[in-house]
């Protein structure tokens, strides 16, 4: 598999806040990692600093080969990284099409275009493709304020994946959601940047929704990357298991695997 970003110790401190610590990370195409730890672990500080949205203290980060570090959020956008917000970032009083259609035209407009109406039928259509992707275009014409949170965090989703980035970076994508929509929810956005060929990292502290959905966990504890394994592997990890997961879930994880090849 190709490597398209590699972060080579990198460091971030707040005065005496050490909240990145010698992290060394290789992502490949088509991977999905989970970004698990504790609150105030370095998560975000990881993946502010990947983003654009926070300057490391020293480090590198290269993507796609090349150097990002010290570039604006939105120049590392335009280079294929996106990123979600555990809030929403949509524009509350608009539909949920509008929404949608400034995202596609502030992608794609530059220069003059931006003088140019909005909306055309090519754009339509390719907005409309993109409600069906993510199983929202029933709540079309709704205005965002209106939406039930699992249909908001779709639709922001859908907005941050508009240019088909190379890696999409999710911050709690089931944060707020309820335990019978969080599957469906996961699915309809796995599903759709598997369509998109999209390498997906998201923060989680849900262990179901890692365990379910990804193929490697990066394990942070004190701005540290104290695990990088594949999650059946990571799920087992002593540290692990003592800075993130707790005992008592690795003990009800250790029932629920056992019945499930009782079952079998
Ligand atoms: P959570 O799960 O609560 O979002 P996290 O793992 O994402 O936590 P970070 O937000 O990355 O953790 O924070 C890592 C450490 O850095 C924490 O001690 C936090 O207080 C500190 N920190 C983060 N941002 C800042 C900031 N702008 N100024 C000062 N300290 C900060």
């Amino acid at each position: 598999m190709n490597v398209i970003l590699e972060v080579n110790d990198l460091q971030k401190t707040f005065g005496a806040v050490v909240a990145a610590k010698d992290i060394n990370v290789t992502i490949s195409e088509h991977e999905t990692i989970g970004v698990i730890g504790a609150n105030g672990a370095g998560k975000t500080t990881f993946v502010n600093m990947v983003t654009g949205y926070m300057k490391p203290t020293a480090g590198q980060i290269k993507f796609l080969g090349q150097d990002i570090l010290g570039l604006q959020p939105r120049d590392i956008t335009c280079r294929g990284i996106s990123r979600s917000f555990q809030v929403p970032q949509v524009f509350m009083s608009e539909t949920v099409f509008e929404n949608l259609l400034m995202a596609y035209a502030i992608f794609e407009d530059t220069g003059l275009d931006m003088l140019k109406p909005i909306m055309s039928e090519e754009r339509t259509a390719r907005v409309d493709d993109h409600l069906n992707r993510y199983q929202i275009a029933d709540y079309r014409n709704a205005i965002a304020s209106t939406l039930p949170q699992g249909v908001r965090k779709l639709l922001d989703i859908a907005m941050a994946a508009v240019r088909s980035p190379k890696l999409l970076m999710l911050d709690e994508p089931t944060s707020g959601i309820s335990v019978e929509e969080k599957f469906p929810l996961m699915d309809i956005i796995m599903d759709a940047l598997k369509q998109e060929n999209t390498t997906v990292l998201f923060i989680e502290h849900d262990m179901e929704i890692v365990e379910r959905y990804v193929a490697r966990v990066l394990a942070f504890y004190q701005g540290e990357v104290v695990c990088d394994a594949p999650t059946e592997e990571a799920m087992v990890d002593e540290k692990v298991r003592k800075f993130v997961i707790g005992e008592e879930y690795h003990r009800t994880r250790i029932e629920r695997v056992a019945e499930d090849s009782a079952d079998a």
